[in-house]
């Protein structure tokens, strides 16, 4: 399919503001191929006298034979316009104002047509930033406020051709990333752009062009004025659709990670845990990478705390040299605190909800019992929520450190038994020492040590 598109290329690429059209017989996309839901919106705007097509990374993978992820689709009907034609659409958005059309199992984001505008529409920031892109315009403007020249082709539900007007076919033929117009502007403009290169290099496997990879170390450092909500929604895509491990290659290539996870690239550079910390995290993306092609869930939480847990064993070690802390307080005490001023440094990064948050204090502090392993809180411990994270946490710590092998094991095997058996399995761990109560550990309304709750 996409030879034949070459061919067209070669003869007639788009010139002079002139688009190559790709007729219905020349690719091989068609109705079929699209949801019933995407289709729907497409003709109902459509038969409203609208411009309608759809675009971006839905045409993309559907020319590359792969599943798309969402359909999204761009009109010159204005979001109030949309909002008129659907009674299931909410419109979204205050910098890039958008329409949501709400189905059972999916949403269809409508795009109005984008223009360059000097208006007060569209205002720029100091650095060039783009605060709000909200000027309207025809089709031939809003190719060239997209990103990436393999993700503005447009594709007509109605005669069934492709348009390009940036030679965007004949990139995806050549496997190559290319930024639209001026690298710099345009990741000064908006640098969450960086984030979508690196995520298509990887998701796609295709190099980014020259100019667009040399203007990412130009540009990255813009990337700290983002919104830590928009980053936080951006590194769940980064690594949650199947290309984690890629992904993390290229953020560190790019210098980039340092602004999703700076003290993870601290970690990742210190004189004596670097390689250990290299081997975890890398464990734990092939392993995410692995649950997405098995169309497993993910745990969001469970990457945070595994990006997270070499710069905490940091805090502890330095706690530990410097003997800060209260001499009396417990490895447990000292570990809830250090939990909660990693996530309170993190935060500012990435705003982690106060679900993700907890989930990541549980999963470390639970390491602690998973170890212990007290007879008597053995089956309390298997009926927590989070048992099932921290034991996966447990398994992947014991792939970097041996001792934690036989107690890893130890627990897959419990889990694996029948009754019989485990009661067999937790008589021959060791007694409980039981010694007079020195001192209550909590005041007597707080939740005990097997279930903490800890504000960071
Ligand atoms: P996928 O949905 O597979 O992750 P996509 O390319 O469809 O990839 P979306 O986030 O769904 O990505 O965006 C749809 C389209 O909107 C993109 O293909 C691109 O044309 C445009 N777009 C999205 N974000 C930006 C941006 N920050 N700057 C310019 N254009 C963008
Ligand atoms: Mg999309």
């Amino acid at each position: 399919m996409l030879s034949f598109i070459k061919k067209i290329f070669i003869k007639n690429g788009p010139s002079n503001g002139i688009p190559t059209i790709i007729p219905a017989s020349e690719h091989s996309i068609s109705r079929s191929l699209i949801s019933r839901n995407c289709l729907g919106v497409l003709d109902t705007l459509a038969n409203a006298g609208f411009e309608v097509y759809l675009v971006g990374g839905s045409v993309r993978d559907l020319l590359l034979g792969r599943e798309p992820k969402d359909f999204d689709v761009a009109t010159n009907a204005k979001p109030e316009e949309i909002y008129r034609l659907f009674r299931n659409c909410r419109l979204i958005g205050k910098r890039f104002r958008l329409a949501h059309i709400y189905f059972k199992h999916e949403i269809i984001e409508v795009a109005t047509f984008r223009k360059q505008g000097k208006k007060d529409h569209q205002s720029k920031g100091h650095n060039g930033l783009l605060k709000r892109d909200n000027v309207y315009g025809t089709l031939k403007d809003d190719v060239w406020r997209r990103d990436f020249t393999l993700n503005a082709l447009y594709y007509d539900a109605k005669s069934n051709s492709i348009i390009d007007h940036t030679n965007g076919l004949l990139d995806l033929q050549q496997g190559i990333i290319r930024i639209i117009g001026d690298a710099e502007t345009r990741y000064k403009e908006d640098p969450v752009r960086i984030l979508r290169a690196i995520r298509f290099h990887a998701k796609l496997g295709m190099p980014l062009e020259e100019k667009t990879a040399k203007a990412i170390p130009k540009t990255h450092m813009l990337l700290a004025a983002i919104a830590p909500a928009r980053l936080l929604d951006e590194t769940h895509k980064l690594f949650n659709s199947g290309n984690a491990v890629a992904t993390f290659a290229a953020l560190r290539h790019y210098a980039v990670l340092q602004h999703l996870y700076p003290l993870t690239e601290e970690a990742l550079s210190h004189p004596s845990l670097h390689a250990t910390a290299d081997t975890f995290i890398l464990r734990a993306l092939q392993n995410t990478d692995a649950r997405v092609a098995q169309n497993k869930p993910l745990n969001p939480a469970f990457l945070v705390s595994v990006f997270l847990w070499y710069p905490l064993q940091i805090i502890l070690e330095k706690e530990h040299s410097n003997k800060t802390g209260t001499p009396n307080h417990s490895d447990f005490t000292k570990l809830e605190h250090a939990a909660g001023r990693i996530l309170r440094q993190a935060k500012q990064h990435l705003a982690f909800t106060q679900v993700i948050t907890q989930t990541v204090i549980d999963i470390w502090l639970l390491q602690f019992q998973l170890i212990g392993r007290r007879q008597l809180q053995i089956y309390h411990l298997a009926q927590q929520p989070r048992f099932r994270a921290a034991y996966d946490f447990l398994c992947l710590r014991a792939e970097v450190d041996d001792s934690l092998k036989p107690i890893a094991d130890w627990w897959t095997e419990w889990q694996e038994a029948d009754d019989a058996a485990r009661e067999q399995m937790i008589n021959t761990l060791p007694k409980p020492k039981f010694t007079r109560n020195k001192k209550r550990r909590y005041p007597k309304k707080c939740p005990p040590a097997d279930k903490p709750t800890i504000k960071e």
